[in-house]
């Protein structure tokens, strides 16, 4: 749909442009909102802008004026007596992709020119290498990330080391002061935190939180405004690097989707149009429907270099994030993982001084030494961790939505957003500095895994286990929670460490900052994994198989699973960054689908839960149950707005000025001005129209235009099309003509009144349509079908 400024100039009277009354466009019902007669929405009842970052408002909605479903109203609200009226006024504006490929005359043309073999070739070639590109590119700013969080949280936590050795040099509490550590610890949390928060916040709203519900409207065929943008990706690197080095509960691994994304995007279309460059290549894939697959990529590749997992990455992909795809792209997907982890190992390997590419710190949760183990009697004990997992992984996405209403009802300010974020980093500090400080959890020095093994309150030879715990960054700390030897931590220190976290990660997953929620996850799963092995062996000390490391690792497992709600890609994620070998798929995956099984019965994952939660109008995969006995006929819009073969350039422009739809039926066979009951022959876009305008590419002049224009006239325009307000007035134009023969796409997917709606759900769904047109026998059209029909009516 158009924007909404737009349509308010729509009541500017019509006889400005002189045009003749039964030229007048009648707009029957405006794009916007869920439609009227249907009053449905999402489940949920209250509007939120978590998705498209906190503040950034989207567009007012609008009631249509009849957003009508053949007067079929009463049919509708019993099956949709769940969705609120008031929800359905307050569903933003999302405007949906192209991602039918529009088969015009001008597009067959330049088909038919490059109709040699040479060329499909050559245009595969240029998408593998395009693939690769973005591989390189991505691994290389994970890279920067990756160097630039661990020097940073390298010098801060040798920097609170230092203090704290200094100001608490002795066993004795009396003779030593927390004070000081504590406020410089609160100060390298503070400065970067409300640093990351303010750029997110002032800058770039998109950015906030982990990309991947973004990314994942997006790969469904909803645009979100600005997801895919320069401006984009170094606010989000920015605000990931903030985010960790500050120890805000969360990781890099969600905003590397996102910036492999905006890679992807960027580097695919050849152009910038934030820096207004053009460099004139790779014209052939800026259309949406190509664009998609390499956004797709780019976004294995960035979960790749996250984890330093090629197929984890692919697989996370395609698992959580892709709506679409082929045998082709999964192959060009897995190319640009690899090639992104291979990049991702030849630099690191270079930036530690090493010369034969086997950075061994890509297994980013640690290497298991020992290949992990474990005995058929073991599998129940899985289980019992995977509901384990599922129960709180449904309470953390439970909670997490309600603290995230509550912020956007109560804290509406961009200055609070920030505070925001400040008090949660400060509240983290004070709750570790609280648990340092109280617990006496003592071990001895020599093997334990952390860099900073801080004496604070323990005798010589000893360092404090609770510290070790938090002078680090949340992946470390994973990583310690997997491989420190048995005996590294009191009972007490893990119960409270994972309760605190637990709370903490919550309460930061959606806060205005960029951050991911995998890490922290795994963070609290491994912590409470760990913990159950130690006090099963407590009660049962002759259970040798109780590795914490390994419970540690299934509880991460069944965390993730509880939470996020996928399987594959996270158990080969962990195996891959673990090293474990294969027959531990088992265990892992025996945890991971339990979770999910007992997570699904009671919520949604947390992606798909925050996709709802903003009304983002994505379509599941299957069709769903409230469709069934439904008929075409009750979902579809008429009358419709539909234009001529032939038709004025005036009435175009007045149509587009009043109605904000973005796809008009184009019909012939018109009885007088009665459009909307004309024979279908084709459909044309809003944006293509306006590029007609805008191009005067009339009949009456066509001799001037013709030999030049070309589907990439169209093209050149891609992605930003410009509004009908830089039209201007047509008033010398009054009698020109347009005809829409060669730019409509003339083979739109019809289907009949009659048609059943999880039948046409599925075609629209396979063929990622935006518009769908229903046709009586006379294939004369009998109303319109978009996205938003199937969600909220
Ligand atoms: P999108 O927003 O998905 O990019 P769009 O703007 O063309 O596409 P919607 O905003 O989804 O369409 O449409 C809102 C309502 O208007 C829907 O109920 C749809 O059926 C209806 N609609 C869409 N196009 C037309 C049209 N040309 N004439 C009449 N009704 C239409």
């Amino acid at each position: 749909t158009a924007t909404h400024k737009e349509m308010g100039q729509s009541s500017k009277p019509i006889q400005d442009f002189g045009v003749n009354q039964s030229e007048e466009p009648s707009c029957s019902s405006s794009g916007r909102g869920a439609p009227s007669n249907s009053g449905n929405n999402h489940l949920i009842d209250d509007d939120q802008s978590l998705l498209l970052g906190n503040n950034s408002s989207p567009i007012a909605p609008e009631i249509p004026i009849n957003g009508g479903s053949n007067g079929n109203i009463n049919n509708l609200e019993p099956i949709f007596h769940l969705r609120s009226r008031t929800a359905a006024a307050s569903t933003p504006n999302y405007e949906s992709l192209d991602y039918e490929v529009c088969e015009n005359t001008l597009f067959q043309e330049e088909e038919r020119k490059r109709l040699t073999e040479r060329f499909s070739l050559r245009k595969d070639v240029i998408r593998w290498i395009i693939f690769i590109q973005i591989g390189i590119i991505t691994a290389l700013i994970a890279c920067t990330i990756d160097i630039i969080i661990e020097e940073l949280s390298e010098r801060k936590y040798t920097f609170l080391f230092n203090a704290v050795q200094k100001n608490v040099p002795l066993s004795d509490s009396s003779t030593g002061d927390l004070v000081i550590p504590y406020l410089y610890w609160l100060l390298f949390s503070i400065l970067p935190v409300a640093f990351g928060a303010a750029m997110v916040t002032y800058i770039e709203p998109i950015t906030a939180g982990s990309g991947i519900p973004q990314v994942k409207s997006y790969l469904n065929g909803v645009k979100i405004p600005r997801i895919v943008r320069i401006k984009t990706l170094a606010v989000k690197a920015i605000g990931v690097i903030t985010s960790v080095v500050g120890g805000l509960a969360g990781g890099k691994e969600g905003p590397m989707i996102h910036a492999g994304a905006v890679v992807a995007a960027g580097i695919s279309q050849g152009k910038s149009t934030t820096f207004v460059k053009d460099f004139r290549v790779f014209k052939a894939f800026r259309d949406d429907h190509e664009k998609r697959d390499f956004v797709l990529g780019g976004g294995a590749a960035g979960v790749s270099a996250a984890f330093g997992a090629p197929i984890g990455g692919m697989l996370f992909s395609l698992e959580e994030a892709a709506s679409f795809w082929n045998q082709n792209l999964i192959w060009r997907t897995l190319v640009a993982s690899i090639i992104s982890v291979f990049t991702l190992n030849i630099v690191l390997s270079a930036y530690h001084g090493l010369n034969d590419f086997t950075f061994t710190g890509l297994f980013n949760l640690g290497k298991f030494d020992t290949p992990l183990k474990f005995d058929y009697f073991e599998l129940p004990i899985f289980m019992i961790l995977g509901v384990t997992g599922g129960l709180l992984g449904a309470a953390w996405n439970s909670l997490n939505t309600k603290i995230n209403k509550f912020r956007k009802r109560f804290i509406p300010w961009k200055i609070g957003k920030v505070i925001e974020a400040v008090v949660v980093a400060m509240l983290g500090v004070t709750l570790a500095c609280l648990m340092i400080y109280f617990i006496n959890d003592c071990r001895p020095l020599g093997n334990d895994p952390t860099n900073n093994p801080v004496q604070l309150f323990c005798e010589d030879n000893e360092y404090n286990a609770v510290a070790a715990l938090w002078f680090q960054t949340p992946e470390a700390t994973v990583r310690s929670l997997f491989h420190d030897p048995p005996g590294s931590h009191k009972i007490l220190t893990l119960a409270l460490f994972t309760v605190v976290y637990y709370v903490l990660s919550c309460a930061t997953f959606g806060l205005n900052v960029s951050l991911g929620v995998f890490i922290p996850t795994a963070l609290v799963g491994a912590a409470w994994g760990r913990l159950l092995a130690m006090l099963t062996f407590y009660m049962f000390p002759q259970a040798e198989f109780l590795h914490p490391g390994k419970y540690a690792l299934i509880g991460a497992a069944a965390n993730l699973g509880g939470v996020l709600r996928m399987t594959i890609s996270l158990s080969v994620i962990l195996m891959e960054t673990t090293g474990v070998e294969s027959s531990f798929f088992f265990p892992l995956i025996i945890a991971l689908i339990t979770a999910k099984w007992v997570g699904d019965y009671f919520n949604e994952g947390i992606y798909d839960t925050q996709i709802q939660v903003n009304h983002v109008p994505m379509l599941t995969w299957e069709p769903l149950p409230q469709y069934k006995g439904l008929k075409a006929h009750d979902i579809l819009s008429s009358p419709v707005v539909c234009i001529k073969l032939r038709d004025s350039a005036h009435y175009i422009y007045k149509m587009l000025k009043k109605c904000d739809h973005n796809g008009f039926p184009v019909v012939d066979n018109v009885h007088g001005d009665r459009r909307s009951e004309g024979r279908v022959c084709g459909i044309i876009l809003r944006s293509q129209l306006i590029v007609i305008l805008l191009k005067s590419l009339y009949v009456e002049n066509k001799r001037f235009w013709l030999p030049e224009t070309s589907i990439q006239t169209f093209r050149d325009v891609y992605p930003r099309y410009p509004s009908i307000k830089s039209v201007r007035k047509l008033d010398d134009k009054v009698n020109y003509t347009v005809d829409l023969s060669m730019f409509m796409n003339p083979s739109p997917v019809r289907v009949n009144p009659h048609d059943s709606v999880p039948r046409i759900f599925q075609i629209f769904r396979a063929l990622g349509l935006r518009h769908l047109l229903v046709i009586n026998n006379e294939n004369r059209i009998a109303g319109i079908i978009t996205r938003r029909d199937f969600i909220y009516k």
